[in-house]
């Protein structure tokens, strides 16, 4: 069932998109075939560009007059009939490519012979309209016809679905999964560090005060709207809630979103940047003692930079 209706989606998507494809283009149905774009030089290619394959679905040659269309003689009950592909053909199956070319005249699936990832599906090998010209026009979109069942097919339907992909990157290359994902990744690797400087300069006020970090029951996450608890669960705790409510949005954003894993608050990670606080206070000192003084700022916060993007 899902199947079905994925196909159905997926079929109704390509029909509108490519459709949409044709209705701007307005100078592509006055064009002329010349060698290079019958689809023929598609098929034959062995490697193409993203605006070749663009070019291949969008603005292909198609036919124009009753004579460019491919056709096949029949004979039924005596009579030989002439069956041929038509425009209300094109218009049912936006995929079907012509080609006037040698041994590949015929009619082709464009979304197949640019997207199949194999010759073999599902242990069936690929025929007609994918590795050869559909030449037979007798019965095309009845039940058993070729173009009806070809659409149909799983092949065809998996290709769609790349082809549908492929566009939307070639289009606008933000689009791409991988490009969306690593935009996210560097937004919350930026996120992260904008809430580790609060912390750190938490961590590094109650240093220089001579405050106590931690108090009783201090555990748990830190609620974001900046509410004191009833019971005193430390400096710590209290100062970042303290910076909460004295607008510092980031601290805010990290508390509520931020994974249990990753907030940094716990009590090892306070012992974390008092030790990288007081390594750093060693190094500074002995680096004035050998005469090479080059203070440090913010050094805890670019330490702790690697722990969040992990
Ligand atoms: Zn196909």
């Amino acid at each position: 069932m899902i199947t079905v209706l994925l196909s159905s989606v997926v079929l109704s998507s390509l029909k509108c998109w490519m459709a949409d494809a044709e209705a701007s283009n307005s100078d592509y149905s006055h064009q002329t075939m010349t060698s290079k774009q019958d689809f023929s030089v598609y098929i034959t290619a062995t490697k193409l560009s993203d605006q070749e394959k663009l070019n291949a679905l969008e603005k292909r040659w198609k036919p124009q007059k009753p004579d460019d269309y491919p056709s096949s003689m029949h004979t039924k009950s005596g009579v030989q009939r002439r069956r041929s592909l038509n425009s209300g053909h094109m218009q049912c199956y936006p995929w079907i490519a012509v080609s006037r070319s040698g041994d590949k005249a015929g009619a082709w699936c464009a979304v197949c012979v640019l997207f199949a990832v194999s010759d073999v599906h599902n242990g069936q090998r690929m025929g007609k309209l994918v590795t050869r010209p559909l030449t037979d026009f007798s019965d095309l979109a009845g039940k058993n016809g070729a173009l009806y069942i070809h659409e149909r097919s799983g092949c065809h339907v998996s290709n769609v679905a790349r082809a549908l992909e492929f566009t939307k990157r070639a289009k606008d290359p933000t689009s791409h999964a991988d490009v969306q994902l690593i935009s996210h990744r560097k937004q919350q690797v930026l996120q992260n560090k904008q809430a580790l400087v609060s912390i750190v300069e938490t961590v590094k006020f109650t240093a220089i005060q001579n405050i106590a970090l931690r108090g009783h029951r201090d555990d748990g996450r830190i609620e974001p709207d900046g509410c004191y608890p009833p019971d005193n669960d430390g400096n710590f705790r209290m100062l970042l809630r303290f910076r909460i409510n004295s607008g510092d949005t980031a601290l805010q954003k990290h508390l509520r979103h931020a994974s249990g894993n990753a907030l940094y608050t716990s009590k090892s990670t306070q012992n974390e940047l008092l030790q990288i606080s007081a390594d750093m206070v060693r190094e500074n000192i002995l680096q004035r003692i050998q005469g090479r003084s080059q203070p440090k700022t913010n050094g805890g916060a670019r330490a702790l930079g690697g722990e969040a993007q992990g």
